[in-house]
């Protein structure tokens, strides 16, 4: 697919427009990712996995209280030690042998140089990042959009559920689908693709739930209304 031109005003474009502003209003600048490095956001994406963002909060001032925010320093810690320190973010002895493979592919990659990923082709650098043991998509997309800037959309299960909901994607529809869904119809524009996603998982935190509150919702009035049998 090719992307479209003056992508705003493409019917799709326009429907994704419509709904970032509708999503913008209601909830207001994001300014994702809460995070103070990019290290700090490449850690987070993994302990995000399976869990809520508090108890990422909590595993990740652990870290920080025994100085151990580095990548040297989680490179080179024990699997058992690190997985200690992150275990209120849950399943941690995965998520510290994770973090560990994401370590050990920037520090003999890339000699530990997070510059040198900024500098890197982005499909060898998300190839890469995906070629790492625990990092699937969402993961490593959070990773490039996040902690690099690249022009990467972050695809999540609320972005499926509601764009189902508005009939404008179907239940086989891929992570790829998707994802092509928003960079061939919207600008290449990185810190657009930070606020779209973060207002996404606004809506699906607090909306777009299993049981729907479209009443209250702002996508409620988004072009065509809800159409899944479960919302009607
Ligand atoms: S209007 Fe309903 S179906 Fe649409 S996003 Fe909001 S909660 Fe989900």
């Amino acid at each position: 697919m090719n992307r479209e031109e003056g992508a705003w005003g493409s019917s799709v474009g326009g429907r994704l427009r419509e709904m970032f502003h509708l999503l913008k209003t209601r909830f207001g600048p994001q300014q994702w990712w809460p995070a103070d490095t990019p290290l700090e956001v490449m850690v987070g994406a993994v302990l995000t996995q399976n869990t809520n963002w508090k108890n990422v909060e909590k595993a990740i001032l652990n870290l920080k209280k025994k100085d151990l925010l580095s990548l040297e320093r989680l490179y080179g810690l024990a699997p058992e030690a690190l997985a200690r320190e992150i275990r209120p973010a849950g399943y941690y002895n995965i998520k510290a042998r994770r973090l560990k493979n994401l370590m050990e592919f920037v520090m003999t990659q890339y000699q530990g140089d997070l510059e040198a990923l900024k500098q890197e082709a982005l499909p060898t650098l998300r190839q890469g990042l995906l070629s790492v043991n625990g990092v699937g998509p969402e993961t490593a997309d959070s990773i490039l959009l996040y902690a690099l800037q690249r022009p990467v959309f972050v695809v999540d299960a609320y972005t499926h559920r509601i764009l189902i909901r508005h009939a404008m994607a179907d239940e086989q529809a891929t992570y790829q689908d998707l994802q092509e869904l928003f960079v061939m119809h919207l600008p290449d524009d990185p810190s657009l693709y930070n606020e779209f996603h973060a207002l996404i998982v606004q809506a699906g935190k607090h909306y777009c739930r299993k049981n729907p509150v479209c009443e209250s919702c702002p996508l409620k009035t988004w072009g065509n209304l809800p159409v899944a049998p479960d919302v009607r």
